[in-house]
Formats: C-alpha cells, sequence, structure tokens
C-alpha cells in the first residue's frame, strides 16, 4: 500500500511529470532507496532514447559525476566524458586572467564534459534496467488533483496514477508551477547561446576556457578526441547575423574571438542556438507537490550550472524521501517539503545570483569597471583561500551537501 495514498488508479510513491535528465535522475534516485515513481512524459519514448547529436554538451560538476556513479549511469558514460582538468577566467582579451587548476584542491578533475546524447541513453538505459519506474511516455496530462491525503494525475489514455507525492520536473515555464498558482521571477536575456561543436588542430589540455566580452561570454569546453563545444552567448542580432553566415565566415569570426589558441577550426556538427532566460518560483513545494531542476529555477547557461543544481535538488529530495520512508512517515507531508525547501533555497539562490550577477557585471562596458573586474580576477588569482573556496564551488564539493552528490549511497 503507498503511504498516504488512497483510492483507484496506479499507486506509486512519486508521480514524477517530466521525463528530463532531472525526471529520469529522480526516479532513479527514488528507486535506489525503494520507491516505485511513474515518470509521466509528453514526448514519444524514441525521442528520449534519441542517438543523434542536438548540439548540447553538459559540464558534469564533480558532485554530479559522484551521483551518477552512485546511481549506476556512469561506467556507460565514462569512456565519452572528458576531464576538466583546469578552468581560466578571463575579461575578454585582459592579460589578467583567473586560472583554476584541479591539482590546488585535489587528484580529481572539476567535473567531466558530456555529450547530451549519451547522458540521454545512459539515463532512459538506467530507469528501464529496474522494475520500480513505470515509464509512461508520449501521454498528455487530462487532470491533475491535489488532495489532503493523496495528489491524482489522469492521462490522455485513461490511465490514473495516485500518489502521496507529485513532482514537477517539467522544466522552464512548468505548467505544474503554474497551476499550482506559484509565482516565479522571470526575465529574458537580450542574448542568445549559440551552441555548437568544433574540431581543432592543438590540444584543449582538457582546460575550460570562458571569456567575457562586452556582447556576452565566449566559452570553449573541451570533449573527447579533440574537440570542444562552444557556447557563445551574444546580443539577439549578432547570433542572428553568425547564425546565417556561412561556414567560413563563422569559423573566422570564432577565430579572431578564439585568439588561435585552438589553432585551424572546423565544424563538427550543426549551428545550434538558444534565447536564454532566467526563472525562479517563488516557492518550491506546495500541498502534495514539489518542484525540481529547471522548474524551480533555470538559469543563464553563462557558468554550466543548471543540470547541476537540478541534479542537486534531486539528491536532497531523495535523502528527506528516504527518511520519511524509513519512519513509516507521509512522502507528501507538509514537514517534509518545507525542510526540503530549507535545504535548497540558499544554493538555488547563490547560484542564481552569481548567473546573473556575472552576466550583468561583464556585460557592461564603463571603463571604470572594466578596470575594476580585470583587477579582481587578478587579485583572486593571487588569493589561494579565496581561490579554494571557487574551486571547491566549481566541483560543487562545497556546502551541506547531500550523500548522493558526495558519491554516497542514500539508506533505504
Ligand atoms: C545553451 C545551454 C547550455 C547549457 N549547459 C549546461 C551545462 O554545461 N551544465 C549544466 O549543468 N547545465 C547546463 N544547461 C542547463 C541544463 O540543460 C538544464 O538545467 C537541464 O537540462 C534541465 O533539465 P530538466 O529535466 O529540469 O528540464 P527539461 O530538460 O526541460 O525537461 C523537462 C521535461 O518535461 C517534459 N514535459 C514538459 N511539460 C510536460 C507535461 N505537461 N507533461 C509531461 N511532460 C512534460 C518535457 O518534454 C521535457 O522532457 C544548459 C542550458 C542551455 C540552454
Amino acid at each position: 500500500m503507498v503511504r498516504g495514498a488512497t483510492g483507484s488508479g496506479m499507486q506509486v510513491d512519486l508521480a514524477i511529470v517530466g521525463g528530463g535528465f532531472i525526471g529520469q535522475a529522480l526516479a532513479l534516485a527514488a528507486a535506489s532507496v525503494g520507491l516505485r515513481s511513474a515518470l509521466i512524459e509528453r514526448r514519444p519514448r524514441t525521442a528520449l532514447a534519441d542517438a543523434g547529436d542536438d548540439g548540447r554538451v553538459s559540464s558534469l560538476a564533480l558532485g554530479s559525476q559522484r551521483m551518477l556513479a552512485v546511481l549506476g549511469v556512469w561506467p556507460t558514460l565514462a569512456a565519452e566524458a572528458e576531464p576538466i582538468r583546469d578552468i581560466r577566467v578571463a575579461d575578454g582579451r585582459s592579460p589578467l586572467f583567473l586560472h583554476f587548476d584541479h591539482r590546488e584542491i585535489g587528484d580529481e578533475p572539476f567535473g567531466y564534459m558530456v555529450e547530451n546524447r549519451f547522458l540521454r541513453q545512459a539515463l532512459l538505459a538506467a530507469v528501464e534496467r529496474g522494475g520500480a519506474i513505470r515509464l509512461l511516455a508520449g501521454r498528455r496530462l487530462r487532470a491533475i488533483q491535489r488532495e489532503e491525503f493523496a495528489a491524482r494525475v489522469e492521462l490522455d489514455d485513461g490511465t490514473a496514477v495516485e500518489a502521496p507525492l507529485l513532482v514537477a520536473a517539467d522544466g522552464r515555464g512548468s505548467a505544474l508551477r503554474a497551476q499550482a498558482g506559484i509565482n516565479a521571477l522571470s526575465w529574458r536575456y537580450r542574448q542568445t547561446a549559440i551552441v555548437v561543436t568544433l574540431a581543432h588542430e592543438r590540444t584543449h589540455d582538457g582546460v575550460a576556457k570562458e571569456q567575457f566580452f562586452p556582447t556576452g561570454p565566449f566559452a570553449l569546453l573541451p570533449m573527447r578526441r579533440s574537440r570542444s563545444s562552444l557556447v557563445w552567448s551574444l546580443r539577439h542580432d549578432l547570433a542572428r547575423a553568425l547564425l546565417a553566415a556561412d561556414e567560413a565566415t563563422f569559423l573566422a569570426a570564432v577565430e579572431r574571438q578564439a585568439d588561435g589558441q585552438l589553432g585551424l577550426l572546423s565544424l563538427a556538427g550543426p549551428r545550434y542556438n538558444y534565447p536564454l532566460a532566467l526563472e525562479q518560483a517563488e516557492r518550491v513545494v506546495d500541498r502534495r507537490l514539489v518542484l525540481v531542476g529547471d522548474a524551480a529555477q533555470a538559469m543563464h547557461p553563462i557558468a554550466g550550472q543548471g543540470l547541476n543544481l537540478g541534479l542537486r535538488d534531486v539528491a536532497c529530495l531523495a535523502e528527506v524521501l528516504a527518511r520519511q520512508a524509513r519512519l513509516g512517515l507521509d512522502l507528501g507531508e507538509a514537514l517534509a517539503l518545507a525542510s526540503y525547501q530549507r535545504w535548497r533555497r540558499p544554493d538555488a539562490l547563490a547560484m542564481l545570483l552569481m548567473t546573473d550577477g556575472l552576466t550583468r557585471l561583464f556585460s557592461n562596458n564603463l571603463p571604470p569597471l572594466r578596470v575594476a573586474r580585470r583587477l579582481g580576477l587578478g587579485l583572486v588569482n593571487r588569493l589561494p583561500a579565496v581561490k579554494r573556496v571557487f574551486e571547491r564551488h566549481a566541483a560543487a564539493a562545497a556546502g551541506d551537501l547531500p550523500r548522493l552528490i558526495r558519491g554516497l549511497p542514500v539508506p533505504p
């Protein structure tokens, strides 16, 4: 019998709406502590399993990698992951840059770059391996009820799912968030990110480079086989022009921006574009409802943190739910949800302020500000104690970390 659930329909411990990376990771984390989930996704299964390249590559912080290892996802990904050994942050072409070296905080890299297509396949394989997750793909929500003792979801094929807790993992613009009347702070940046995989002549040596220009950040992130992922955020009009430019013109612009550091460049895939926006839910819990991943907070990819933050949501929620289950308590109890929210808010707000603050600080070309930030980068580079703090955060190895992010299983 499901804790706290009553009535008819498919009875599970969690009804998760949204089968993206975060919804799937949550279903796996829940299964690891003996909880059963229904994972409801509007896209068909073929889209979830799509092995095609969509140009996106994710930087997974060390803590996220440890979590995927505990959940059994990492073994299939390891061969395709490129370690991030160093991080260099510069204000445009200033010679004063900030250099983070992984050896300053230990033997392991800051994290790994993983192509989204591999992550997609590895997660789905893990979801379909165990018997604790019912994947309901290609279905649409017809009705949602959240009552005192249970939440109930009806799908367009007539399936009814009942659980003590409903999870919104439905991404940006979450419909579940809106339906619950939870407001979100949101704004659009006047920037589009151009994302493309480049092949290059010289080696990247596992260095992730981010240069901030007044027009937007320009990041080259190391990939396997002498390739890098370019994430170039630019004003919409500039981005449009570069997306429309022929290959030679585009590559010449990238080479100019990269100062030829990687030698001769060529395109190793099509150019994609993502308009950039920020969203922050004013709260992440409601009656028998919890928000995770981009449904709770979505940010500028300036620091490559959205997915990492969502995985930390999952790790914290899994720990809270495991404790409830161990004590025989209701999984959707308001007190438990409030403790989840208290745990997650500082991390989410800090990351949001950081990414938004960086975007604004570096988009401004006022001379005094430019001098101050260049000196600031140079100064932090010479303060080992301050640098260590940044380095531990980059690896997601600082703060009040849940067990999965520390690479430890959650006891059921
Ligand atoms: C250009 C770019 C680069 C990025 N790079 C990085 C990076 O390097 N590192 C990093 O950590 N993060 C990065 N991010 C952020 C990261 O991609 C997101 O934070 C992450 O993918 C969010 O996952 P999610 O599962 O919460 O949401 P989504 O991926 O949006 O998944 C939501 C899912 O819910 C489904 N859904 C929606 N509504 C319904 C409904 N009503 N019923 C059923 N299903 C529904 C959708 O079909 C989708 O499958 C980047 C983002 C961008 C834009």
